[in-house]
């Protein structure tokens, strides 16, 4: 079984969110069931080669792209567990300047700039597979950065797309897309005079499969289907949705190096530690009696800011700490900004950067995680957070719905709220405080957590199922 994984972000290498943790973790799983896959990303400007050390293998490979002639050099490297290979693409003009992507937020514009990386990184994948004696049978393909690559595939390789995130579509003017591929428009499927990346993969993959199952109902619906239900109608029977997993060797706190004292399910108060760090670092009162609720990711609309700085409003009264961690749409960092100067008894600590280190210690000190969002393909904080000890407090929705289990439960790991409204997550809110005060309880939520199993182990078996679905199909 012989894979290629392609995508646009990989940890460590060149981060933004899930996608790049995914992208990190499947692969090894797959290798470890005994699929022969390898991953191929863009070799972007802020990939440090000193810190991965990397053999250029081919050099000089030629790509037409707007009507010019191109030269492309392969990079090849390993994972940092030593187990999967990486290729990576360089470009100077346009893969390997800068990071990722060209939107504060990591959604994607839609404008030239960017389909010039992707579309580019799209077919020099395709001119590298002419010239590289490895042959995959199989092209793995991730979200709308790779989503002509099914259409443009000869048709001797087998194409699977993963949709982590239907929001971000890769929506560019046909004239853009046309005049740099020289193609003939027939092949594409354009709406509104637009050619749309992800929806071409919807149509043109052997299967296609979404991050969680939850999801993967949602988005045959108007209301999560980004305007794409339709197209994902028709492909019904070949999509499903798989979970993702977590690297739970790299996200642990008995091991974490990055965390200020290690802890176990068996050792849960050594956690306390992490939390006073944390407060003393951030410059919060050193007080175990305050709860922490930390946020780690993009400031999007996704992950429910409308809701929740209103919801904090209201909050203003109570004794609480808040850490939030990433960058994203410069109005909710306005808001937030806006909403520290007051000078109430809530204190925030806002960090509008990339900081893996400090997410770690987030996790590992904060008592609560806030996951508000309006959709959640499948969501990855909410997994690290239970896996470090903090509850999260999560709306029903995606892949929370698959992985957040409300407290009222049996094995209840986390508090869950309904509908997307400022009401029902502020009514959780204040659950939470009251639950901080009610020990034993809160104990049995970080140790249902700590205690479930958020490997990749059985979701690997699924996409290993998909493939050999592709390459024998019944
Ligand atoms: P999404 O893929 O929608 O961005 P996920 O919850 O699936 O969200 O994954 C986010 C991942 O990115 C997590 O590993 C999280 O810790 C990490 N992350 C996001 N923003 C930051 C940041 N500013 N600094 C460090 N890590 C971040």
């Amino acid at each position: 079984m012989k894979v290629l994984f392609v995508s646009g972000e990989l940890a460590p290498f060149a981060k933004v969110g899930g996608l790049a943790d995914v992208a990190a973790a499947l692969p090894p799983a797959l290798f470890e069931l005994g699929a022969d896959i390898r991953i191929i990303i863009p070799r972007y400007g802020i990939i440090d080669s000193e810190k991965y050390p990397m053999e250029k293998i081919l050099s000089g490979v030629e790509v037409e792209f707007k009507g010019k002639k191109n030269k492309i050099n392969l990079f090849q490297a390993v994972l940092p567990d030593g187990s999967v290979t990486v290729y990576l693409i360089e470009n100077e003009r346009y893969l390997s300047k800068g990071g990722v992507y060209l939107s504060e937020d990591a959604s994607s514009c839609g404008n030239e700039a960017e389909f010039e990386r992707f579309g580019f990184f799209t077919v020099s994948v395709l001119e590298i597979l002419k010239n590289l004696e490895w042959q995959p049978q199989i092209i793995h393909c991730n979200d709308w950065h790779t989503g002509l690559l099914p259409l443009l595939a000869p048709k001797n390789f087998r194409t699977i797309t993963t949709i982590h995130n239907l929001a971000y579509q890769g929506r560019y003017r046909e004239e853009i897309v046309l005049s740099a591929l020289d193609k003939d428009k027939k092949i594409f499927h354009p709406k509104d005079g637009h050619i749309i990346a992800l929806r071409e993969a919807i149509l043109n993959s052997g299967l296609i499969n979404t991050v969680s199952l939850a999801y993967a109902k949602e988005i045959l619906t108007e209301e999560f289907g980004c305007g794409l239900e339709k197209d994902l109608e028709t492909r019904k029977k070949d999509l499903s949705g798989i979970l993702n997993g977590l690297d739970v060797n790299l996200f642990n706190p008995e091991t974490d190096t990055d965390i200020f004292r290690n802890f176990s399910v068996n050792n849960i108060s050594a956690r306390e530690e992490n939390k006073a760090r944390l407060q003393k670092i951030l410059g919060f009162t050193e007080d175990k009696d305050i709860p922490i609720f930390g946020f780690v990711g993009r400031l999007t609309e996704q992950k429910g800011f409308d809701i929740l700085i209103p919801a904090l409003e209201e909050m203003l009264g109570e004794n609480m700490q808040i850490v939030i961690l990433g960058f994203g749409d410069k109005n909710y960092e306005e808001k937030l900004t806006a909403f520290a100067r007051k000078n109430f008894a809530v204190k925030i600590s806002l960090n509008f950067k990339f900081d893996a280190e400090l997410a770690q210690k987030i996790y590992s000190g904060s008592d609560f995680f806030l996951v508000p969002s309006r959709f959640e393909p499948c969501g990855l904080i909410q997994m690290i957070a239970m896996r470090y000890g903090a509850v999260p407090i999560a709306r029903r929705t995606g892949g929370l719905r698959d992985t957040v289990i409300n407290y009222i439960e049996p094995d209840g790991n986390g508090i869950v709220f309904e509908k997307y409204d400022i009401k029902d997550l502020l009514e959780a809110l204040k659950k939470a405080m009251e639950i901080y005060q009610e020990k034993e309880k809160l104990l049995i939520l970080r140790k249902n957590g700590m205690a479930a199993d958020f490997s990749w182990r059985k979701s690997a078996m699924k996409y290993f199922e998909l493939y050999q679905k592709l390459i024998f199909p019944r």
